[in-house]
């Protein structure tokens, strides 16, 4: 199949449209990171996407809706929240109003219109209404909700550009919506509201924590780490977010690292000639001489992401996968320099993308 990548133009939108109406998948631009497309309804569809993205059923889709739905819309369609609590019901309320169109997934009970393929047979579904201007007008276009993973093969590094999906899925899918890079380039923070209130966060992402925290005030609990294979979060399965080539990530910047630390690192390096670099740090020349300093005969390419975390998120996996493209055979990532907000975000995306690969190294925890 050939795939054809479309600039976001109201024909095109139609073209689309029309393709997912009749089954077939799309990739379109979000604010978070390009979706894979399908009609969420539709089991055939939504089965497709498992297909192209090699992704296990064990593993959720999120149901992405038209800006300016309501609950009542909701219930009984997509959800019952009819076992909620007053206030239960009072704060998903609140949160639909206050950060919708935007980076929330909401984690609520299900009804039987949404396909079990959907849910991964669990009996909860996920729900968000993205900000991305094309990804409104296909919903508003297509009109039946799109269940819409990030259009990469699974396990691998999200697309933040219509390249990266192309070079992700390419030959599998007829079209691509090109709405240029993301704004935000972190998938989206994916809480779970219970019928009595309790929120719980099962994905760190695009909205801060602290600012879910901040509006329901009170304190969100952490999904525990889950085991391979047991899906309630499987984006938080150990593995995700992953190169092609080993990743390991460092106990803190290059510009901290102690000499113990270097030796350590050269180490366990040894054989690799050709080292890519993702640092948080603002200067790539001034980081690109530390290194050469104090590893002579080595060959360097460095991502700079910078210390503002809007910024570093935007850029974090377009620079991944520019490294993983490119001729180093091993990468060593800095920690983000702050542990909140995105930073929290970019650090559970940073472990998962190495998990597979870190060395036995004895850092500070
Ligand atoms: P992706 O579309 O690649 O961003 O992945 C979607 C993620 O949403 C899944 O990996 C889960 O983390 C989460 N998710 C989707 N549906 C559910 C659900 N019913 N319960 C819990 N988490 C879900
Ligand atoms: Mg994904």
């Amino acid at each position: 199949m050939e795939t054809e990548i479309l600039s976001p133009t109201s024909e095109h939108i139609a073209v689309a449209a029309a393709a997912l109406r009749q089954g077939q998948l799309v990739a379109m631009p979000t604010e978070t990171v390009y979706g894979l497309a399908g009609n969420g309804l539709d089991e055939q569809a939504v089965a497709s996407i498992f297909a192209a993205k090699e992704r296990p059923r064990f593993d959720p889709l999120i149901l992405h809706l038209p800006a300016g739905v309501t609950l009542e819309e909701l219930q009984g369609w997509l959800v019952d929240v009819s076992a909620f609590t007053p206030t239960a019901r009072a704060w998903l309320g609140s949160l639909i109003d206050t950060f919708w169109p935007g980076p929330l997934t909401l984690v609520l009970p299900k009804c039987p219109t949404v396909p079990d393929l959907v849910s991964s047979g669990l009996p909860t579904v996920a729900l968000r209404v993205p900000a991305h201007p094309v990804a409104q007008a296909l919903l508003q276009a297509v009109q039946t909700p799109l269940a819409a993973p990030s259009a990469n093969r699974f396990g691998r590094i999200s697309p933040t550009s219509a390249q990266a999906v192309a070079a992700e899925l390419g030959g599998r899918i007829p079209y691509i919506l090109d709405g240029g890079a993301c704004a935000v380039g972190l998938e989206s923070t994916v809480l779970k509201l219970s019928p009595e209130g309790i929120p719980t966060l099962l994905r760190p992402g695009g909205i801060p924590l602290e600012a879910l925290e901040a509006h329901l005030g009170l304190p969100i609990h952490l999904a525990p780490e889950q085991a391979p294979g047991v899906p309630e979060a499987p984006g938080r399965l150990s593995s995700h977010y992953a190169p092609g080539k080993p990743l390991w990530l460092l106990p803190t910047a290059f510009a901290q690292l102690q000499p113990g630390d270097w030796q350590q690192i050269q180490h366990l390096a040894t054989g690799h000639s050709h080292l890519g670099i993702l640092s948080f740090a603002a200067d790539p020349q001034a980081l690109l001489n530390h290194l050469s300093r104090h590893w002579p005969g080595v060959l360097f390419s460095v991502e700079c992401l910078g210390s503002d975390p809007n910024t570093a998120a935007r850029a974090l996996f377009a620079s991944l996968r520019r490294l993983d493209e490119g001729d180093a055979t091993l990468l060593l990532a800095e920690p983000p320099p702050l542990s909140t907000g995105l930073g929290y975000a970019m650090m559970d995306r940073l472990r998962r993308a190495s998990s597979l690969w870190n060395p036995p190294l004895s850092w500070p925890s």
